[in-house]
């Protein structure tokens, strides 16, 4: 995945003629913290962790990226989350850097109890490097709301109420209202945009999506509600299809109460695997990375791709997508609503001051819509892709930071 993130990196750095020694610098993350964590479980037995934090770039603000709790967690994998981050924080203009960590634990196998005890010690380890002001944690995968109570109120006992330190929070402890579902709504927004840019609405569109969590399930909910038809949804249960658009709030509701798609009584069921080369207009990978690769991209039927998940496009599958004439709405803008509510959290943590949903949504389709148009800008004027010129925007924004704060004798060639 480092390698994918860097790749992009560089083809945008080839546009720009950015010298190697700033690419360094870009590149290079700032730090990188592994902690062992120790418990006594439940079962009386003591067990230990690995515990990660790599902080990749500050010089638009503090840093800000998830905390992952996985049995595959490790350096590297936070090391190319947090490089993203440092690009999806600037390509939508938020006022942050890029980090990423989490735990090498296992939640589904996990006591509620082991899993706070696991988080405060974690918290005690890492309480110097994050921060208000330095990296403030979300969730991510495996972890929630619930998490970054216990995160802000251990953080607070050393350093006094302290709110701001993590976003992503429970509404009644200083979360933000439209947090939740604010992922899918930018995917919506940037959407929005594509069609907008082809003279099409959501209602002359069918959509697949790939995945109904978090983000699938609240992008499909919005887009329905904007007049689209959702012809097909697959997770890892499998998939659900339905020729006039599938009632979307009923499955929200079947998924709730069974945990999958599977023997969703309002559509035909298929072989979810399908669902990349379903016929639609539009397709939503949400779930997986790597789900569109070299083998299925030349069969894809969608016209335009709003990239949901964190990388589900290989180089080379995006190379056949571009050829092809595509449009792929890379995921560090199509994917950064949820960082971006998190900023308006954080904002609200610091000022003591509570936004009602109206608000935030309002911010967030505002800051999208800048988003998507600033990144067509950067195509249109070096003749590039959406994913290409999404870094160029990123690396211009983040080396301008960087470089006014040192003094050097490089000079940016842009
Ligand atoms: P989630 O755990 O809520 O949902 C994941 C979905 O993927 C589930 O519906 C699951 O069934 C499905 N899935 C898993 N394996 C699958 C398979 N083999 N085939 C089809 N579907 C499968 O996760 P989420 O928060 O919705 O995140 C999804 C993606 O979006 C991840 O790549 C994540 O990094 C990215 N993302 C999430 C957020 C956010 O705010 N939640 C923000 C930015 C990016």
């Amino acid at each position: 995945m480092l390698e994918e993130s860097h790749f992009y990196f560089h083809k945008a750095a080839d546009v720009l003629g950015l010298q190697d020694n700033v690419r360094t610098i870009l590149l290079t993350p700032r730090r990188s913290v592994k902690v062992g964590i120790a418990i006594e479980g439940e079962d009386g037995k003591l067990h230990s962790y690995e515990g990660y934090r790599v902080q990749h770039n500050m010089a638009r603000g503090p840093m800000k990226g998830g905390l992952r709790y996985h049995p595959a967690m490790d350096e590297d994998h936070a090391a190319a989350l947090a490089n993203l981050m440092t690009w999806k924080t600037a390509v939508v203009g938020v006022p942050y850097g890029g980090a990423k960590g989490g735990i090498n634990c296992d939640p589904s196998i996990l006591s509620e109890a082991d899993l706070h005890e696991i988080t405060v010690r974690f918290v005690e380890q890492m309480k110097e490097v994050i921060g208000p002001t330095t990296d403030i944690p979300a969730p991510d995968v495996n972890t929630n709301a619930q998490v970054m109570g216990w995160i802000m109120h251990e953080y607070s006992k050393y350093e006094g109420f302290s709110p701001g330190v993590v976003t992503g929070k429970p509404l009644d402890l200083f979360g933000s209202e439209g947090r939740e579902a604010a992922t899918g709504r930018g995917v919506m927004d940037v959407l929005a945009e594509s069609l907008r840019e082809r003279e099409r609405t959501f209602d002359d569109i069918t959509v697949a999506v790939q995945g109904f969590g978090n983000v699938g399930s609240n992008a499909a909910r919005l887009i329905a509600d904007q007049g689209a038809s959702i012809v097909a949804v697959a997770d890892h249960t499998g998939g659900v299809c339905r020729n006039g658009g599938l009632d979307v709030p009923a499955l929200v509701d079947w998924v709730a109460e069974r945990g999958g798609v599977e023997g969703f009584p309002g559509g035909e069921p298929f072989d979810g695997g399908g669902i990349i080369t379903w016929d639609a207009d539009v397709l939503i990978p949400a779930a997986l990375e790597d789900a569109i690769h070299e083998d299925n991209a030349d069969d894809i039927k969608a016209s335009i791709i709003v990239e949901g998940a964190n990388g589900p496009t290989t180089p080379e599958a995006h190379q056949i997508l571009v050829d092809r004439d595509v449009l792929v709405v890379p995921d560090i803008l199509a994917n950064a609503g949820g960082v971006t509510v998190s900023y308006f959290e954080w904002a609200q943590n610091i000022q003591q001051y509570l936004w009602d949903e109206q608000k935030v949504n309002a911010e967030l389709d505002k800051r999208m819509s800048a988003a998507y148009q600033s990144v067509r800008a950067v195509a249109t004027e070096h003749d590039i892709d959406l994913r290409t010129a999404a870094f160029v925007l990123a690396i211009r924004r983040v080396g301008r930071a960087a470089l006014s704060r040192i003094h050097i004798e490089t000079k940016l060639p842009f």
